[in-house]
């Protein structure tokens, strides 16, 4: 269906209002238009209204299929992929994550164990239509001198196909030692990566967070959190963090991943977090599937009864730029998974209502990560941009959203690549006992 060489024309495609720039046509009440896109060498020559009566012999008649440019993924652990049958989470709670995923990391992760699942998961993440990602990579002593130069080293393998970029995470306890805490900086630093740290609530938070603060300015590094993973309503370090942000003058960018227990304080408790939040310039991820299973985890035979997800729609209505994410994949923290952003975009549009209407949500997958991991060009289709686009079977959003779509065809500089998922048998020696 995509031509293997030469210049082309795909006609009659659909394209989503928030997804495309400077294309003047008429948009439909779920926000979508078509279009003719031309594409030539590795970028997307013009982007048009569709007419019959305009569309250039040898055309490829798309029949109103959905495209979109491909993913951003901008919160996952890539470095915990996969170790789920040979660690898996005993309970489904969080300190049982906690503690499987610990034990593992201690007797498991070499370079060549964590090379080998982050290859998996970027093969995954790559067929399924992924451009970039983000890892956080397990920094306790010793594995930040493993991860880290695996990480390097599977930036470069990648380039071109997905742009890698990793934060170390470590709980917020761990910069109390402080030489420790900027040697690792200095670490992140020097691999150009992001400084990360899991945060909640401890005695000394916001002098521990002044710390974090003042290693990401001396260093020149933004800022990737784990805030309130909980539901615990006494969990504000979302708030400690833009006030932190605040006070200590911060310009770079800082992503907050997860927010649980915002969902479960009082209104204006919440609310006037968010005005903080907003005020900061903070942008937030939720990783609604993580969530789901993590959350409300009961352990007594129990149903759960909430759904783990933090408060997006607020968040979007004072400005504050929101994503959702993959998050864990076959790891104790989430057992399922494949680092596929269509279907964090459907279980979003579940959870989190991404509907009725649909508006902009669709830049929380594509063009909002993008800017929040710096990557120009991204998450958008535009004349002049690059050809890396994702046709789907859907011609509308219930059409799109019910099935898998793994038919899709993935386009990458302007051709359709090969769209091999890796054999879980390839990761079975890994896994033995
Ligand atoms: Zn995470």
């Amino acid at each position: 269906m995509i031509p293997a060489s030469g210049p082309y024309h795909l006609a009659n495609v659909r394209v989503h209002q928030s997804l495309t720039s400077d294309l003047a046509a008429a948009y439909d009440s779920d926000g979508f238009a078509l279009a003719d896109i031309a594409v030539a060498d590795v970028k997307i020559s013009s982007i048009v209204a569709h007419r019959q009566s305009n569309t250039p012999a040898g055309a490829v008649d798309l029949g109103g299929r959905i495209v979109m440019p491909c993913f951003v993924d901008c919160h996952t652990h890539i470095d915990k992929g996969h170790i789920w049958p040979r660690n898996p989470n005993p309970d489904g709670t969080f300190m049982g994550a906690l503690n499987a995923t610990g034990a593992d990391r201690a007797a498991r992760w070499s370079a060549d164990d964590v090379a080998r699942r982050m290859d998996f998961s970027l093969r995954s993440a790559y067929a399924h239509g992924t451009r970039a990602l983000r890892t956080h990579l397990d920094s306790v002593a010793p594995q930040e001198e493993i991860s880290w130069p695996v990480f390097e080293t599977m930036r470069e393998k990648w380039r071109g196909r997905i742009e890698l970029q990793a934060a170390c995470l470590l709980g917020v306890e761990g910069v109390r030692d402080t030489k420790w805490f900027e040697r690792l900086a200095k670490r992140v630093a020097a691999a150009k990566g992001v400084l990360g740290v899991v945060t909640y609530m401890v005695p000394d938070l916001e002098e521990l967070l002044d710390q974090v603060f003042a290693q990401a300015i001396k260093h020149g590094l933004d800022l990737d959190f784990h805030a309130d993973e909980t539901d615990a309503v006494s969990a504000i370090s979302l708030k400690k963090i833009a006030e932190a942000a605040l006070w200590n003058g911060f310009d770079g960018n800082i992503l907050v991943g997860h927010c649980c227990s915002l969902a479960r304080q009082p209104d204006l408790d919440a609310l006037d977090t968010l005005d903080k939040v907003a005020k900061a310039g903070l942008a937030v991820v939720s990783l609604p599937m993580c969530n789901l299973y993590l959350q409300d985890r009961r352990g007594d035979g129990t149903t759960p009864r909430w759904r783990g997800v933090t408060l997006l729609h607020e968040m979007k209505a004072r400005g504050i730029p929101v994503a959702v994410a993959s998050d864990n994949t076959r790891d104790p923290f989430y057992a399922y998974g494949d680092l596929d952003m269509l279907e964090v975009y459907r279980m979003a549009t579940r959870i989190l209502h991404f509907d009725h209407p649909v508006g902009d949500w669709p830049q929380a997958v594509t063009s909002t990560p993008a800017k929040v991991m710096r990557l120009d060009g991204f998450g958008t289709l535009a004349a002049g941009g690059a050809a890396d686009f994702i046709v789907f079977k859907g011609r509308n959003w219930t059409e799109l959203l019910s099935r898998p779509e793994s038919d899709r065809i993935v386009v990458r500089e302007g051709r359709a690549i090969e769209r091999q998922l890796p054999d879980y048998a390839e990761l079975d020696e890994l896994m033995v006992k």
